[in-house]
């Protein structure tokens, strides 16, 4: 009877991705079902009134499914939460993404204590109570959610509640990644809707491609780097290995790359490894500092049949792409400290890219002051996180509460970036018959991305083009 989408997260902003399609049919019964359960981050939850992981903008109790895209913490990192306050339905992911989740959000909840007890001591230090009471969840609420899980391959289609059918597509963005669509018939008709998930990019790296997908009647489109065409990717061996060269051969500096512990990590690896089996990495040795990045890597080695033809075939001659000689995985948060006193140069890839939370930030206070010392950012630092500071050049930065000055070189590198730009988004829905795709909401994405992307999209022909703001709902 109708079929409706209200936007609780990424309308406007680049994280907190969340997306509720409610279907109410003839005889009243209403499915309701939530595509993301993301974590807002950065700008979005600093500019916020009150902290907007804390408010769902519906009841967690009357979601009936749960569609995850992908295991990113901007797309999934409310999943214990809404479990916790009372979400029991299944939650639907390809297995990938559920086993990459379940390390994500683990790691997630250990920081949600660990920067509530640092807010509390903080608060009493100051003879005040804190703004909140407990953690936005616990590692204790973990588990539960991970129960709810149901897994399904790329393209096998699958009834995830009365008249509904999801089909996963790759989108190449991450291990796992997928465009959602979803055949939805309400009694009356059947609407095709996709959700885009985060599109990766049409560049040589560990995943294939972004996939073509079905003609659909609605489309919800990410829009991250909708404001960007990339200049033409230089070789990323060649660009990596000048910035080692610059940084830790002529500086003899420490070059810090923060990165995703899933995605970016394994792809700096095995360019790395590229280059060191060619014989042109300089003796440097490279600590990957992350404990999630070292669990990450073990299932991103799992899932090798995810990976391009091409690299799969290279395994038969060097079956671990992200071991290489010179390479230490640090679990130890004591190794991890052990890394400052070091004297020689290093690489250290730490976590999180945008430099927000993690081991990274423990380096970058140690290591910015020195002019020897490289950041080379390697992905999106959305606005308001530390790396967008760097990345704007700022003198000083806070960390830990702290003043830091910033004398090491700020650099970025454009080819682990993992969302499509502008041209890429708009050749990724290329496969569509642009006239018979009724309605688009371009979501993920800040003010001028959106309005950039919808302008391109425009002039390739697609007429009705939404921006939605948060709560905001559409008849479909
Ligand atoms: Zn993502």
């Amino acid at each position: 009877m109708s079929i409706t989408l209200t936007s609780h997260g990424a309308a406007g902003t680049v994280t907190g991705s969340k997306h509720l399609l409610e279907v109410t049919r003839t005889d009243g019964s209403t499915t309701r079902v939530l595509l993301d359960c993301g974590m807002f981050q950065g700008e979005a939850v600093y500019k916020a009134k009150g902290d907007p992981n804390r408010r769902f903008g519906f009841e967690p109790k009357d979601i009936d499914v749960l569609v995850m895209s992908h295991a990113h913490i901007d797309h999934s990192g409310l999943v214990p939460r809404l479990v916790a306050e009372g979400f029991t339905g299944p939650i639907w992911s390809t297995p990938a993404t559920r086993d990459l989740c379940a390390i994500m959000l683990a790691d997630s909840a250990h920081i949600q204590e660990y920067d509530f007890a640092f807010d509390l001591k903080r608060a009493r230090k100051r003879g005040r109570e804190p703004e909140e009471l407990e953690p936005l969840y616990t590692v204790d609420d973990v588990q539960p959610a991970m129960a709810l899980f149901q897994t399904t391959e790329y393209a096998q289609p699958v009834t995830i509640a009365p008249g509904i059918t999801l089909t996963y597509t790759d989108t190449g963005h991450i291990l796992g990644s997928a465009a959602v669509h979803l055949a939805i018939d309400d009694g009356e008709r059947v609407l095709q809707v996709t959700f885009t998930g985060d599109v990766g990019r049409y560049v040589d790296r560990l995943l294939p491609q972004p996939a073509v997908f079905r003609q659909a009647d609605v489309i919800i489109c990410e829009s991250t780097d909708g404001d960007r065409d990339y200049a033409d990717i230089a070789e990323a061996e060649a660009e990596l290995l000048r910035h080692v060269e610059e940084v830790c051969v002529q500086r003899g500096g420490r070059l810090i790359i923060p990165a995703f512990s899933i995605g970016k990590t394994q792809e700096l690896l095995y360019t790395l490894n590229t280059l060191s089996n060619e014989g042109r990495l300089p003796r440097i040795p490279v600590f990957v500092d992350s404990p999630l990045a070292i669990s990450a890597t073990d299932i991103v080695r799992h899932y090798s049949k995810l990976f391009k033809p091409d690299v799969q075939a290279e395994l038969a001659k060097d079956p671990d792409l992200f071991n290489f000689p010179g390479v230490e995985f640090v679990r130890s948060p004591d190794r991890s400290k052990q890394l400052n006193s070091m004297k020689k140069p290093f690489i250290v890839i730490a976590a999180s890219g945008m430099m927000e939370a993690g081991r990274v930030r423990h380096h970058l206070r140690n290591c910015l002051p020195d002019p020897a010392n490289g950041v080379l950012a390697v992905g999106f630092c959305a606005p308001g996180t530390l790396g967008d500071e760097l990345l704007r050049g700022a003198k000083e930065v806070r960390i830990f509460g702290d003043p830091v000055a910033v004398n090491a070189s700020v650099d970025k590198m454009e080819f682990y970036s993992a969302h499509a730009d502008r041209g890429e988004l708009v050749r990724y829905l290329g496969c569509q018959d642009a006239a018979k795709v009724k309605r688009v909401f371009l979501v993920h994405g800040v003010d001028h991305s959106l309005l950039a992307l919808k302008e391109r999209m425009m002039g390739a022909g697609f007429r009705d083009i939404a921006i939605p703001r948060k709560g905001e709902r559409f008849v479909l």
